[in-house]
């Protein structure tokens, strides 16, 4: 089964979040399987992650998007816990600080992708800048619509760079996040990830969806594909995920560089 392609969004195509059930978990028994399979996509994505370091014709850029609770932290913590930190960061885009909004919005974003060799992991990323800048009218509507265009452009020049560019927006329901917003005010070691203003944020739901809805239909390319991944059960989200990066990585037929000398010739003393 190619899996990427059940969660891709293929070119073109409309997506309307409302049809797609942010609570599938299809493939999988129960959790343990999930988790076991998901286990097994770590250590082959650390595999991969060697390969990728050890030939540096590619660069990973992983993205992830979605609603506040929706699991981005939670993502990074499962799925990508088997990688090296020498090659592989993550960077977190918060509210532009005064320098980056003296900047065209892709400026903070071009100077951290991966190079060759690297992961790159975005925890919310350029797409902010037609999310919550259209949902709270933080630039005139004639400025966020143009910048679809640019994203486009600006990801077409990172793929035609040997950047393999997957995102994935973590699909929750509404009412997931109402549970996961009340756990973390019930739970003191979860209390500090949320503020007040997460809780008036929730009223912007509808708005959200409809803009997470256009960046998906027109920014899902065949060279930077977006995938929507059911997140209402976190391990069918991990293992997704994960199984996206490693038939991704699996496909790029990665090899060791062959040595520049003869490694019979060598005699070590
Ligand atoms: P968190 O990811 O929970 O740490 O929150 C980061 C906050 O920064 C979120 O509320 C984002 O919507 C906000 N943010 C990220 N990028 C931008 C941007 N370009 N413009 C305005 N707010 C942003
Ligand atoms: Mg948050």
């Amino acid at each position: 089964m190619n899996w990427s392609k059940q969660f891709r969004i293929k070119p073109g195509r409309a997506v309307r979040l409302a049809d797609r059930d942010a609570g599938w978990t299809d493939g999988f028994k129960d959790k343990d399987d999930a988790l076991d399979a998901l286990r097994e996509n770590v250590a082959l994505m650390s595999e991969l992650q060697n390969l990728l370091y050890a030939e540096r014709k590619h660069a990973l850029l992983i993205v992830l998007q979605g609603m506040d609770a929706s699991g981005k932290d939670g993502t990074i913590r499962h799925v990508m816990s088997g990688l090296n930190p020498q090659s592989c960061y993550v960077r977190s885009f918060k509210q532009p600080t005064p320098e980056e909004m003296g900047h065209d919005f892709l400026w903070r974003i071009h100077h951290v992708v991966p190079a060759r060799g690297e992961i790159g992991i975005f925890n919310r990323s350029h797409y902010e800048d037609v999310l919550v800048v259209r949902v709270h009218d933080l630039v005139p509507r004639a400025i966020w619509k143009r910048r679809y265009d640019q994203i486009k452009a600006f990801e077409k020049t990172l793929t035609l760079n040997d950047t393999v560019i997957l995102k994935f927006f973590l699909h929750t329901s509404r009412d997931e996040q109402r549970a996961r917003l009340q756990e973390r005010l019930d739970d003191p070691a979860k209390r500090w990830k949320v503020a007040p203003s997460d809780f008036t944020e929730r009223k912007y739901w509808e708005a959200y969806q409809e803009a997470y809805e256009e960046a998906l239909t027109r920014c899902s390319t065949s060279a930077a594909p977006w995938f929507v991944i059911p997140a209402d059960h976190k391990w069918f989200r991990n293992w997704a995920v994960s199984q996206v990066i490693v038939e991704t990585l699996k496909g790029l037929n990665m090899k060791f560089p062959k040595p520049t000398y003869n490694p019979a010739d060598i005699r070590i003393t």
